[in-house]
């Protein structure tokens, strides 16, 4: 008789998971207010006392300064948009080079390209999934300006020791921390553990206004440069007696008012719903661990993590099945899970075929820098077969959804047997 759902069983959670929803009567109320001043956005693309945006921009930004404890935020209309800047900021350009990790979301990758400079992909700590210090200091050379570290998939990058190196080189390190807000790291809060570091506010996000995002850094100059590139830079720089033209090439990045006042609410959800997902993760963790060829999310001694999407490690040998055999069958049963996150972003078209600005090879050509398969190994293990991700353990689950979850992977984990009898 068939036990697992896969094979015709009774799956174990027989209906959908409670949704993540974190939109209320708070943000609805924020959103009626601004409304009713006729006020959506409240920005000038000129040198200007509206040049830094309205009310609502401005007060998100002092809150999430104060809460990530960086001295300047600056709100943008997505993380992609902050990234950008950011990195524009940094002063990076053509014949740079900028290291980043293959395996994050794509928008790490081309801050670098639309400034001109070349990425070139380090590999990843195999427990953290976040770029790996070592595999950094092998791809430095003299054209080598920033790093884009990302705190993948909620837990920190290795900030003391990547800071420690950008710091031997002279590097610029952006944090990319869409996907940690408001988790620690030896006491600071992601957003304040880099040269300058961008959250997200997209609808996937722990937190969100639909689209949106901020940009946090201590530097000044780095402040003042996010600043003009969110708000047509060039057509400013000169009202503000900007010397230094270099990328003030501006963007319109600016963040409605009604985006804003959602952010605002939403920020002070964040540290419930977070606590809330760690103890759940916990939880999972505490039960994965006994089931041979799972390993739960690592995390680092003086680490926090965001659990933004919870990775579990595959050992197909000591499992007996495939990865993906694995993952049908615990979907099967009532949990959506999938194998590995994005293929290595080194092997997506704009690196195999070195085609990114105009139809010249900009800004790849003359550059000898490898994109072919086989440079990041443990980011290919990991898209190939080791590694499993679940986007939908969240802060708002019960206690009997948790326990189901836990209950699919140690009755799939027993009943193995029948799966690789049927492959
Ligand atoms: C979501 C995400 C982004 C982009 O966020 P947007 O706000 O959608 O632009 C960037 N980096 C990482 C790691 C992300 O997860």
């Amino acid at each position: 008789m068939a036990k697992l759902a896969i094979n015709g069983g009774t799956p174990v959670i027989g209906k959908p998971l409670t949704r993540y929803n974190t939109i209320g009567a708070e943000e609805k109320k924020a959103v009626a207010d601004v409304m009713d001043s006729g006020v959506l956005s409240d920005y000038i693309g000129a040198w200007h006392e509206k040049f830094m945006g309205g009310a609502q921009v401005l007060a998100l930004e002092s809150q999430t300064a104060q809460m990530v404890g960086a001295k300047h935020a600056l709100a943008v209309n997505s993380a992609t948009s902050g990234l950008y800047a950011a990195m524009g900021a940094f002063g990076v350009g053509p014949g740079d080079e900028v290291i980043v990790p293959p395996y994050t979301m794509i928008a790490s990758v081309t801050s670098a390209i639309v400034w001109g400079a070349v990425p070139v992909f380090a590999d990843l700590d195999p427990r953290t999934f976040c770029i790996s210090p070592d595999s950094i200091r092998k791809k430095i050379t003299p054209r080598t300006k920033a790093i884009v570290a990302v705190d993948m998939f909620g837990h920190p990058a290795d900030f003391a020791e990547i800071m420690k190196i950008a710091g031997e080189h002279g590097l610029k390190v952006l944090e990319d921390a869409a996907q940690s807000p408001g988790v620690r790291q030896n006491g600071r809060m992601t957003g304040s553990l880099a040269h300058a570091a961008v959250y997200s506010l997209n609808y996937h996000k722990h937190v969100h206004c639909g689209e949106g995002g901020i940009v946090f850094t201590d530097d000044e100059d780095i402040a003042r440069k996010v600043s003009l590139i969110r708000n047509h830079a060039e057509a400013v720089v000169r009202g503000m007696q900007v010397t230094d033209l270099v990328n003030m090439v501006g963007q319109n990045y600016r963040l409605s008012e009604l985006h804003a006042a959602i952010a605002i609410e939403q920020y002070k959800k964040l540290d419930g719903l977070l606590r809330r997902r760690i103890e759940l993760a916990d939880r999972l963790s505490a039960r994965l661990k006994n089931i041979p060829g799972l390993t739960p999310p690592y995390v680092q001694p003086g680490s926090e993590h965001a659990y933004y999407v919870y990775p579990i490690t595959y050992d197909a040998e000591k499992m007996g099945v495939s990865r993906d055999l694995f993952v049908k069958a615990v979907c099967a049963e009532g949990f959506p899970v999938a194998g590995g996150y994005v293929k290595p972003l080194y092997l997506e078209p704009m690196f195999q075929q070195r085609i990114a600005i105009g139809r010249d090879g900009f800004p790849f050509k003359g550059s000898d820098v490898s994109y072919e398969k086989g440079i990041c190994p443990v980011a290919e293990h990991m898209d190939a077969t080791g590694l499993i991700i679940t986007g939908q353990l969240h802060g708002m689950l019960t206690d009997e959804e948790i326990e189901g979850i836990a209950c699919i992977f140690e009755k799939v984990a027993e009943h193995i047997g029948e799966l690789s009898q049927a492959a």
